[in-house]
């Protein structure tokens, strides 16, 4: 089978990659083995949130001046600023309602009651301008009762310390019992299942009961609510008298899922072809070049492109692997770029510097990949795989992931015009 463009992983930056080639007219697929890091989204993505343990409040400020070989660097702040104005649009064409200026971070609600910032948050999830002025008066914190994902003392705890009056209540509905039979079912997308239709109604009357007997201004719910799109979380909102916002609960992530499987369904239907729960185990390299790959399911088959992207993410979702001694990129055992010895790799003090969340594959300024020392022409690396950032520490990997597959993208539907 041949492909214009293979991208290998399907997590954020892999689809956002997919669809910006589809859109111009490209024959795509992507091969992806699992879960992503987008299945434990916390509601937001992050562009570039912390510097020195810092809370950055302008983004593009700190973008400016990150270190040489940071993947912003590679992209440079003309193309970040090119790039931008693209996101907003296409998440919202896969579904997506994202908010939040490029300009300057807001601030999002942690399940543990800490304010963070952020780039660009969920549909009505819970956020403000700056913490340290919050507009939402007297907070009523609602739980599912039997839910155990969401810790609504930790929140009243952060928004008391905030200044703000809470009470915490928790209610169900009479659909929810089969779930809390056991508590190992109640989990925020089991029970988004059965809150749709006239559930919703019942919710939204046992919210507007709890808000007239506390007096609240406002209502923090979990988010157990919209699986597979936004509508269920409309129409609750629309039905309760005060504002709602919601908080993410303990993964997996709700809002992470439905983008996940939004961005998935979009990229089908513009054409792409999504090869899910396959695993890309090697490749023909010929001349500099990458010709061909195999993987698990397809077994003999190979699959042929003019273009490859490596979109496998890092260690948590094996775009890296290592053992004790080594760190190395398991499909084609690209360089990668490891530095010193082990012992430097990581710092015993947990909240330092740890050098191996910068570990990625090597790639040049157009991050394309190299392979014994030798540029490959036609593969380049996408997001948390291509390294060099600290998602972590910076709180940069949506951003990173976002902006390296649009540029990504560009670059390719420019080379095969
Ligand atoms: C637990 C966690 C939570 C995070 N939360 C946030 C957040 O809330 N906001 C934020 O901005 N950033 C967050 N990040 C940072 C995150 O790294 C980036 O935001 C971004 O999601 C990385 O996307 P990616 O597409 O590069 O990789 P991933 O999301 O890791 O996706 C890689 C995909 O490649 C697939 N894959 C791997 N190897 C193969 C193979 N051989 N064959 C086929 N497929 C393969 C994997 O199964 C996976 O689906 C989080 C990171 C982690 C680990």
């Amino acid at each position: 089978m041949k492909y214009d463009s293979i991208i290998i992983g399907g997590g954020i930056s892999g689809l956002v990659c997919g669809i910006k080639l589809l859109k111009a007219g490209k024959k795509v697929a992507i091969v992806s083995s699992g879960q992503s890091a987008l299945h434990f989204n916390s509601g937001a993505i992050a562009l570039f949130g912390r510097k020195d343990g810092k809370d950055v409040l302008h983004p593009l400020d700190e973008i400016a001046r990150v270190p040489e070989g940071h993947p912003y660097a590679k992209l440079g702040m003309d193309t970040i600023k090119r790039l931008l104005p693209e996101v907003k649009p296409l998440f919202a064409e896969a579904g997506i309602t994202l908010v939040g200026s490029d300009n300057e971070n807001h601030y999002r609600l942690t399940p543990t009651g800490m304010f963070k910032p952020a780039w660009l948050s969920m549909l009505d999830y819970a956020s403000v301008s700056r913490p340290d002025s919050l507009p939402w008066g007297k907070v009523a914190i609602i739980n599912i009762t039997g839910f155990l994902d969401f810790y609504p003392d930790f929140i009243a705890r952060g928004l008391n310390l905030a200044g703000l009056q809470c009470e915490a209540r928790d209610f169900t509905v009479p659909e929810l019992e089969t779930l809390r039979k056991s508590s190992t079912e109640m989990r925020a997308t089991n029970i988004a299942r059965f809150i749709t239709g006239d559930v919703i109604r019942r919710f939204a009357a046992e919210v507007n009961r709890i808000v007239a007997e506390t007096h609240a201004d406002t209502v923090l719910m979990p988010a157990i609510i919209g699986l597979f799109d936004e509508e269920p979380v409309r129409l609750l909102k629309e039905q309760v008298v005060c504002p709602l916002y919601y908080v993410s609960t303990m993964p997996m992530s709700l809002c992470g899922m439905r983008a996940q499987m939004r961005l998935r369904n979009h990229f089908q239907h513009l054409g792409g072809a999504y090869l899910i729960g396959d695993t890309v185990c090697s490749g023909n390299f010929d001349g500099g070049r990458l010709k061909e790959i195999s993987t698990v399911n397809l077994g003999d088959m190979t699959l042929e492109a003019d273009r490859f992207v490596l979109a496998t993410g890092s260690f948590f979702s094996h775009g890296l692997e290592a053992t004790p001694n080594k760190v190395f990129e398991p499909i084609f055992n690209l360089d990668v770029n490891v530095s010193g010895p082990r012992v430097e790799w990581c710092d015993v003090d947990l909240y330092k510097d740890q050098q191996y969340m910068k570990f990625g594959v090597v790639t040049d300024e157009s991050f394309h990949v190299y392979k014994d020392g030798s540029r490959i022409d036609n593969m380049q690396a996408i997001g948390a795989v291509a390294g060099g950032h600290d998602a972590l520490k910076e709180e940069s990997g949506g951003g990173v992931a976002i902006l390296t597959a649009l540029k990504v993208a560009s670059d390719i539907i420019n080379e095969l015009k």
